[in-house]
């Protein structure tokens, strides 16, 4: 199983680098917007739950946004197809996985469930409005859709069984970027039984990171770095150039990783993609349910799902009760609908602000939240 991180810019260095405003014909491809998460499809799916608290988000520092409210009094997801073949082929998986997001919540955004998350496809009446014109593939995009706004979530096919998403929406007021298709998923279509890696996507659009990335994630699962794809090249080739590097600098730093093409690695040093300070472990901790945790069958070869452990990447320590009482590790299993911490994280940044709903029995105007 190949997992590919992308990025590799430092956002950080971009508003200074970039200035604003920017060219409408900056070309997105070359800009690679980060950081993106890239997940592929499952080996092998078991469900499993061992619920505790926590999340892993991208917002409390401010380096991304909750995606904003719009004139329904909703936090919006707005997206488009990036052309009529992706809508035919995702547009069922990915309205499946807005509804496990949905139902977790208890039902459409309003005062009754409490948040004020919603997800809409850009329209004009035609049933046929796309993010591009002339559009080829994800590097050959054609021209953006003037008629979409610059921020819509582009939704791409991707071609490669890969998924992948921005994380959060970009704040124009930090980053001083405003570029069409800046926000995007890459998507391969998913049988029912699969909707969840859609869904796990769609955690990331809404700001959320991997919970492995979690600074306190060591006392949960174990990383098993050399079982990564492509560690041990990567440790031959920093031996090859002679330079004096920690043990392990490949699993650990994220500036080794890349220097010795451990792109695979990234994805498990701690703080997420290329702005570690930016993560912030959500209260009140690791989260063994969310469904932004990966698997053990994320890199790893399929054995490790048969009781070869020794292969898995990564494996939690056992708990009772939640908690962690011996060093005996087992499988992570695929958490396929966001945890209760993963529904506290939406609520928390994506909160009810509208008028109540109309609750039988209520005076108009009477909220809910003031009466209980
Ligand atoms: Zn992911």
């Amino acid at each position: 199983m190949k997992i590919l991180n992308l990025l590799t810019a430092a956002l950080a260095a971009i508003p200074s680098a970039l200035g604003s405003p920017l060219r409408r014909d900056f070309n997105i491809s070359s800009f690679n917007p980060g950081p993106v998460c890239t997940s592929t499809l499952p080996v092998v799916n078991i469900s499993a739950s061992n619920p505790q608290l926590g999340f892993a988000e991208f917002l409390s520092s401010g380096a991304r946004a909750p995606w904003p409210v719009d004139d329904s009094g909703t936090r919006t997801v707005r997206y488009c197809y990036v052309d009529k073949n992706a809508q035919t082929v995702l547009d069922e998986s990915f309205k499946a996985a807005q509804k496990i997001w949905i139902d977790a919540l208890g039902g459409p955004a309003g005062a009754q469930s409490r948040h004020g998350l919603a997800f809409r496809e850009v329209n004009d009446g035609t049933g046929e409005l796309y993010c591009y014109i002339g559009y080829q593939d994800f590097n050959n995009r054609g021209s953006w859709n003037i008629a979409v706004e610059d921020d819509v979530l582009a939704i791409h096919l991707s071609t490669k069984r890969e998924m992948k998403s921005m994380v959060g929406y970009l704040p124009v007021e930090r980053w001083s970027l405003d570029i069409e298709g800046r926000h995007y998923m890459l998507l391969s279509p998913v049988p029912p039984d699969q909707t969840w890696y859609t869904a796990h996507e769609i955690g990331h659009t809404l700001g959320m990171i991997h919970e492995h990335s979690r600074w306190d994630r060591d006392f949960y699962v174990f990383y098993a770095c050399k079982n990564v794809p492509g560690y041990a090249e990567a440790v031959d080739r920093a031996k090859a150039a002679n330079e004096f590097l920690p043990h392990n600098a490949v699993c650990s730093q994220r500036e080794a990783a890349l220097k010795y093409g451990f792109l695979a690695g990234l994805d498990f040093i701690y703080g997420g993609g290329e702005a570690p300070w930016d993560m912030t472990d959500g209260d009140p901790g690791f989260d063994l349910s969310s469904i932004m945790l990966y698997d053990s069958t994320q890199y790893s070869p399929p054995e490790c799902m048969y009781g070869f452990h020794s292969r898995c990447v990564l494996m939690k320590y056992k708990t009772v009760n939640g908690i962690r009482v011996t060093d005996e590790l087992e499988p992570i299993m695929s958490n396929k609908v966001p945890s209760a911490a993963d529904v506290m994280f939406v609520k928390r940044w994506y909160p009810w602000t509208g008028a109540p709903n109309p609750q039988p029995g209520m005076p108009a105007g009477t909220s809910p939240e003031n009466v209980d």
